[in-house]
């Protein structure tokens, strides 16, 4: 080997003339070589042509049906790339690609396969030719779509803008095509249809729609859709800045049991689990453990978990199961401390939204009609009394201590919206007969209490308020709101040792995303959705 080595250098070295001659020989066997080959394409074609698919098949070894991968090697030599990457890569030779068979139409010696990777997609193209024979174009045109391939190709021009992949200029030769991962040539549904705009113009319902249960019974391929990546992007996006901001506001991170002995809200809406030779429940909420992490001095305390609800809500804004965007904050004097925190939180978070997730905001709106989200800095805030107010000029009737109907809800929310031109208000001071037990009531009105609820397009989507911290004042609250208050004893004891004042509130996640994005349904925005009729996928 070493010897080898030592005479292609010498022969390096040696006199110009002969160098020349011996590359140009060189030069000739490879022309006459790739001519041979050239012919033997060109026979291999015509005999494709000439005896179908049986005949000898040039492209044997480029195509097929992967072996599964089951970690045998690394193939670390292999260069992938992203669809959204490959404009970057014109002309620079050959790449992989992993993505799924979102289209395929094999016609006469071409197939046009469109990849997808989420939601971003580009034109394949495949051509009779040296490399490619009839029957890779004909296996090409027969991959069930969405199948997951790998294909190794060269990103070319395009001259027409193609208008139909998210990749307009750019296109794949492919050479190489490898199935991974194959689907069932029969979907549940096609996600053409699960994308397709809701269109207002299309009110004879001319076009394919899905329906909702059949979205859900089958939500792996439904969520495959842009407006559903979308949705759930933001919805990270959502839990990303709540955590971000409140962690730079110095708020902690807590984690609160799920399963707990008694019920947090009070009420008759828990699920009961067997818990070994007793019975236990699903919380309904952190807010007994948030406020305990208060009285152990965490100080400013925010928690991101599942809260479950034995509810029979079959509503477009109720789950039996949702996660809780929840925080809790010991404050001075005053809980408009905490009020104005929890207000600049969500003017941080609509920011946040607007300012990183214009994209995403883009794609929702190609399916469904999205108004931008509109909110003041500082937010609005309005006494329950006013709101109350409003709609009575509004003609209509509700009692003082009332608590606010859906319909009554949106009302304000329009007239809100009318008057301030915002889509984000808080009320303030609600009535102390419809807060729970654990409500600090209003020290100067004894009809209401230092409570507040949150609005989004008029939908309520955090309560809230100053928590009772003095021990005997929330015995006597829990008394009167006849709980029983044996069962809640590790939570009273808890204000028996000095607690500060605090205040907080509970969020719900899937419905902050469905009214920022103004969705119908928080079926929308839950991945897997939990409510009194379905338990499944
Ligand atoms: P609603 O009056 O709409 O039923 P609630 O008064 O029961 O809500 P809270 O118990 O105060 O709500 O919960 C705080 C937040 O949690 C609500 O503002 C809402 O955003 C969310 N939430 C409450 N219940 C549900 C539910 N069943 N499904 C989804 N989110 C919910």
């Amino acid at each position: 080997m070493v010897e080898e080595k030592e005479n292609v250098a010498s022969g390096n070295t040696a006199a110009g003339q002969e160098t020349v001659s011996k590359k140009g020989a060189k030069k000739l066997a490879k022309a006459a070589k790739k001519a041979e080959q050239k012919a033997e394409t060109a026979a291999a074609i015509a005999a494709d042509d000439a005896t179908g698919d049986k005949a000898v098949d040039h492209a044997a070894a480029r195509y097929g049906l992967s072996e599964m991968i089951q970690s045998k090697d690394k193939r670390s030599e292999r260069e992938f790339l992203l669809v959204p990457e490959l404009s970057k890569h014109v002309d620079k030779g050959l790449f992989w690609v992993r993505g799924r068979v979102h289209t395929t139409r094999a016609k006469g010696k071409q197939c046009f396969l469109v990849l997808r990777q989420q939601s971003s997609t580009v034109q394949c193209i495949l051509a009779v030719g040296d490399v490619i024979s009839k029957q890779m174009i004909k296996f090409a045109g027969n991959i069930p779509k969405e199948s997951i391939i790998d294909i190794q190709a060269k990103p070319i021009a395009v001259p027409i803008k193609i208008e139909s992949c998210t990749e307009q200029f750019v296109e794949l030769s492919v050479e190489q095509l490898f199935v991974i991962s194959q689907a069932k040539p029969q979907l549940p549904l096609q996600i053409e249809d699960a994308a397709r705009p809701e269109n207002p113009d299309d009110a004879e319902g001319l076009n394919i729609r899905v329906n909702q249960d059949t979205r859900l019974d089958n939500r792996v391929l439904d969520l495959r859709t842009p407006a559903n990546q979308a949705i759930f992007r933001l919805e990270a996006g959502v839990c990303r800045l709540f955590r971000d901001i409140l962690t730079d506001k110095g708020f902690t991170e807590i984690h609160t049991p799920k399963i707990i002995s008694a019920a947090s809200e009070g009420g008759a809406n828990v699920f009961t689990v067997s818990y070994f030779k007793e019975s236990a429940y699903l919380a309904q909420s952190p807010q007994l453990y948030k406020q305990m992490a208060i009285a152990a001095d965490f100080d400013k305390v925010f928690t991101v978990g599942a809260v479950f609800r034995a509810e029979d809500s079959n509503t477009h804004r109720h789950l039996t199961e949702f996660v809780g965007l929840d925080l809790e904050m010991a404050f001075k004097y005053h809980y408009h401390e905490v009020l104005h925190t929890i207000g600049n939180t969500f003017t941080a978070i609509f920011k946040g939204l607007r300012d990183n997730y214009s994209r995403e905001i883009e794609a929702v709106g190609q399916q469904y009609k999205v108004d931008a989200f509109k909110f003041l800095e500082p937010p609005l805030i309005l006494q329950f009394s006013e709101g109350v107010a409003m709609l009575r000029e509004a003609g209509v009737e509700t009692g003082d201590e009332e608590d606010l109907s859906t319909p009554n809800e949106k009302l304000l929310g329009r007239l809100v919206k009318a008057k301030y031109d915002t889509d984000f208000y808080i009320l303030d001071k609600f009535p102390l007969a419809i807060r729970p037990f654990y409500t600090m009531p209003d020290p100067n009105n004894p009809i209401y209490s230092n409570s507040y609820d949150m609005f989004m397009r008029g939908e309520e989507i955090l309560s809230g308020a100053q928590r009772i911290h003095d021990p005997e004042y929330l015995m006597e609250r829990a008394k009167h709101h006849g709980i029983d208050t044996t069962k809640i004893a590790a939570y009273i004891e808890s204000f028996r040792y000095g607690c500060p004042p605090h205040a907080g509130g509970g969020i719900g996640m899937e419905r902050v995303v469905m009214l920022y994005l103004g969705l119908d349904n928080i079926r929308k925005t839950s991945m897997f959705p939990r409510d009194p009729k379905r338990l499944t996928p």
